[in-house]
């Protein structure tokens, strides 16, 4: 395997642009529909970028779930999938390809991400009060946990929190912290240790191979077991051998297996690992995998497909992998730095240092005008997208959720994601982003804040509904229009 050395492609003329290491051979057309029309769009969607539909979306920056482009070599495999309801070839090389890569042979399919949370906490919440330390919470593992009954405690250094660093680690756990949680709650109410690989909420930041070992020493010392959520692994691989002195010359490989080795238990949403769709939980401990094994037909279907199509069984264990190939991995990771750096050159306050998954904007400074009881995350990707097209998404207090008494908890930052999901945008959509981003960032002013008028009780962001709290978007659109002419 090669390593990031071979990677480096400069162009004689100086200009540091990421390049495309593929070609494109099966496109989809898309739409970029007036300004008007996007208007009409948001007020049909409940200003909630979730709620719209394709047809009005021009670049989809949602996010990476299940949208990355899938290689020749993944379509190709879904046609020879065996389709069987117990013991399918398909799941038998699936389960090769998780042993060869992530080096662990009991595999628990699962239909996506959160179908391995739910397995998860059910088989380990047994009490009221059970602890989860963390490195940061996700929105489904924390649903699903609090479901059973359960609570997190985030673990993160406070660098994690400053949105303009240099850290190159920034999904690290404060591990004095974790041994002090450890002592004061007893290590008999901590079911495990979660460890989230590129930790998506704070802006896709990676943890550190070091850092993983010193938390592997605490949770030996207390008989504690660790959970990897390996949905970004092999991103946060690849920053590793980017970031960390030790891993330089380390393949993807290695280091993946150094970071599975340091875990009990894997879990994973193959919509994002693996560029397919569907997820799994995989351990080498057999005690561990029988505790969870009556789970899977019950929630999720037979142990040899778990809910997923046969197909993308096939798809999953080509992409498991096309997921050691640095060809594939970095493209994502320099299109984020690119937009990243240009955006911040331009003034617009972008989280750094670059992360994965999406570049994220810091709305709380870019609508430093509006108090975050009217949402500013929320309200950005509104205003992003009514003035461009791309749908991004909010993750801030809008994808918190109340606390018991029902009481609103406000997000620790106030972040508008673009995700870049793996090769499917090109470098001139990019630069369209960049263009119209600029653009919202001189006209901020006329950005206004969000309301609730329909909140779900559970995950309240997928499908809630607001509204503008003043005519600030007809205002923004009038000085589009006056900027753009008749332009799109
Ligand atoms: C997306 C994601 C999940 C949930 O996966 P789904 O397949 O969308 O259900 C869990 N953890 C992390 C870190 C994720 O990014």
């Amino acid at each position: 395997m090669s390593n990031n050395k071979t990677l480096k492609i400069k162009f004689y003329g100086g200009e540091d642009i990421p390049l495309e290491l593929h070609k494109v051979r099966v496109v989809q057309k898309l739409n970029l529909v007036p300004v008007e029309r996007r208007l009409e769009a948001l007020h049909e969607g409940g200003f909630n970028t979730f709620r719209l539909t394709t047809n009005d979306v021009f670049l989809d920056m949602l996010t990476d779930s299940g949208t990355n482009a899938m290689s020749d070599m993944q379509v190709a495999a879904m046609m020879h999938a065996d389709d069987a309801y117990a013991g399918s070839q398909s799941f038998a090389r699936l389960q090769k390809a998780v042993e060869d890569v992530l080096k662990k042979k009991y595999l628990l399919p699962a239909h996506q991400g959160r179908a391995a949370e739910n397995v998860i906490a059910r088989a380990y919440i047994s009490k009221k009060g059970d602890l989860i330390p963390t490195n940061y919470h996700f929105t489904t593992f924390l649903a699903h946990i609090t479901q059973y009954g359960g609570r997190l405690v985030e673990l993160l250094y406070d660098e994690a929190f400053n949105l303009s660093s240099t850290h190159p680690f920034k999904g690290n756990m404060n591990v004095e912290g974790l041994e002090q949680v450890i002592r004061e709650t007893g290590a008999e109410n901590i079911p495990f240790i979660r460890m989230e690989a590129s930790t998506n909420l704070i802006g896709g930041q990676p943890f550190s191979v070091q850092n993983l070992r010193e938390v592997r020493r605490v949770a030996d010392r207390y008989g504690l077991n660790i959970v990897l959520d390996a949905s970004l692994l092999g991103e946060n691989a690849y920053l590793v051998i980017q970031r960390e002195p030790e891993f330089r010359n380390a393949s993807m490989e290695d280091v993946i297996a150094t970071m599975t080795g340091l875990s009990d238990i894997v879990y994973f949403s193959a919509r994002k690992l693996s560029s397919s769709r569907g997820g799994g939980i995989c351990t080498n401990d057999l005690a561990t995998y029988r505790k969870m094994e009556a789970l899977i037909p019950l929630f999720e279907g037979f142990l040899t497909y778990g809910g997923i199509s046969v197909r993308e069984i096939e798809a999953m264990a080509v992409g498991m992998y096309e997921t050691l190939d640095e060809t594939m991995i970095c493209q994502s990771p320099q299109y984020i730095a690119y937009l990243v750096n240009t955006l911040t050159a331009c003034g617009v306050p972008m989280v750094t240092p670059p992360g994965v998954l999406g570049a994220h904007v810091d709305a709380m400074r870019l609508c430093a005008h509006i108090p975050q009881t009217q949402y500013p995350a929320g309200a950005l990707a509104a205003a992003f997208f009514l003035v461009s097209g791309v749908r991004g998404m909010e993750r801030g207090s809008v994808s918190n959720q109340r606390d018991e008494e029902g009481n609103e908890t406000y997000a620790d930052m106030e972040l508008l994601r673009l995700a870049v999901p793996r090769r499917v945008f090109t470098l001139s959509q990019i630069k369209y982003v960049i263009d119209r981003m600029t653009w919202l960032h001189e006209n901020r002013h006329l950005i206004g804040g969000l309301r609730f008028v329909y909140e779900p009780p559970v995950l309240r962001f997928f499908m809630g509904g607001l509204e503008p709290v003043s005519d600030w978007p007809q205002r923004l659109v009038a000085k589009f229009r006056e900027d753009f002419g008749d332009s799109l």
